[in-house]
């Protein structure tokens, strides 16, 4: 008797899978990112360190969207200064929200590491020595290497043909769109530019998921939660500050702003999730700017100078993170920092958090100013590591709410 297994036919089975993309992209992208997150917890717990590989997905996306930030800036500004005249009170309007967002979030940062004293809970092992890890190049490595860090620098650079391959071919497609449009003053040439990088954007989200899935798993795989049981008081203490920090700037949405604190949150759910799983404020820029155009509801002239930039000098939860955790180095070998020594670590986070390149990790690199400027062993900066994928993540997402705080206070108290 034979059995009849007809099976699924290659058609249907790419039809299947055709009908499943749909489904999938039909949901918001914050629950696709969410999604992602938690299936890259599972996957991470269940290949522990061979989580490795999936590095490669999660950094070649991620060089993607930072390769689309420069053009981005570039073409939205060039576009705003053509169509619309920014008044230069509105320019230094800009510049007293940042530095007045930043010094609150140092202020808040310091206070809350005074009195919770995540340094004095317990003990913390001293700094382990990190040790540099030599890798020879494979080809996955060089296949990260010829994806575009930036999207000029391929065409500077005679050995990157692949990159500059890459970027032709997304523009090419992308300007088929428009090919029919005649270009007759230089606005319309402009306009041409910012709409197909915006097309090729939103190609680019769509593959954020599989890059959060990638980056959580081999963060959950090589790392895990181990190193958060000695260190939860600092952990704590900073999830406090930035919460507080969130406080403040709805309050000064609810005042000072035509838009709606919630409204604003529900309207920016794709970038925060995004700048949580991503680590890096630079690669949520882009999406940072469309949530607020287009589902907030913030002018363009606003949201240009608030998230794009703004955004490059904006890293208040960098700067709160890097006074906290001076605090609490200090507190943990036993050095009371006088109120000057304080001061002087409001005024180097400052300077450190606009330093911070708006990427993973960044913070860490610009917190030697602030320790070497109160006379702290730069070492301890390495046991904040074992934290810092996790706090990172949560500081990032901070400062793309302060870039959402500047637009939407920009934007003044009437709807434009
Ligand atoms: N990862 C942060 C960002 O992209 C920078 C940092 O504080 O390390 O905004």
């Amino acid at each position: 008797m034979a059995a009849k297994s007809k099976g699924v036919t290659p058609k249907q089975k790419s039809s299947i899978l055709a009908a499943a993309w749909r489904g999938w992209n039909n949901w918001p992208l914050y629950v696709r990112i969410i999604v992602a997150m938690f299936a890259g917890v599972l996957l991470g717990l269940v290949l522990g360190k061979r989580a490795m590989v999936m590095e490669i997905p999660s950094k070649i996306i991620l060089q993607l969207l930072g390769a689309l930030a420069p053009p981005l800036i570039l073409v939205a500004v060039t576009h705003v200064l053509m169509t619309t005249a920014i008044p230069g009170k509105k320019a230094a309007r800009l510049v007293g929200l940042l530095v007045l967002n930043t010094t609150v979030a140092i202020l808040i940062g310091l206070g809350v590491a005074n009195s919770l004293q995540p340094g004095r809970w317990g003990v913390v092992a001293p700094p382990a020595t990190v040790e540099q890890q030599d890798t020879g190049v494979n080809p996955w490595e060089l296949l990260v290497q010829n994806v575009p860090k930036s999207l000029l620098g391929p065409l500077g650079d005679k050995q990157n043909i692949i990159g500059v391959i890459i970027i032709a071919l997304a523009f090419g497609i992308a300007l088929r769109g428009v090919r029919d449009k005649s270009v007759g003053t230089v606005q319309d040439l402009v306009e041409v530019g910012y709409n197909t990088l915006l097309v090729v954007l939103h190609w680019i989200i769509q593959l954020v998921p599989l890059g959060v899935l990638a980056i959580v798993s081999k963060v959950i795989g090589t790392e895990g939660f181990a190193p958060f049981k000695a260190m939860l008081a600092f952990v704590v203490a900073v999830l406090v500050a930035l919460s507080l920090q969130t406080v403040w700037y709805l309050l000064r949405i609810q005042f000072l702003s035509w838009a709606r604190p919630w409204d604003v949150l529900r309207g920016m759910r794709d970038a925060l999730v995004m700048a949580f799983s991503t680590d890096s404020s630079t690669a949520t820029m882009p999406v940072t700017y469309a949530c607020l155009k287009d589902n907030v509801g913030i002018s363009e002239e606003s949201a240009s100078l608030g998230a794009l930039v703004g955004a490059n000098f904006n890293n208040d939860g960098t700067a709160l993170y890097e006074a906290m955790a001076a605090l609490f180095v200090a507190q943990l070998i036993g050095t009371d920092l006088s109120l000057s020594q304080q001061m002087l670590i409001v005024l180097t986070s400052i300077i450190a958090s606009v330093g911070a390149a708006g990427i993973p990790e960044a913070g860490l690199v610009t917190m030697t100013l602030v320790f070497t400027a109160v006379k702290l062993p730069t070492e301890y900066i390495a046991m904040l590591l074992t934290v810092d994928w996790f706090l990172d993540r949560c500081r990032t997402t901070i400062n793309v709410l302060g870039d959402v705080n500047v637009s939407c206070l920009l934007d003044g108290k009437r709807k434009r």
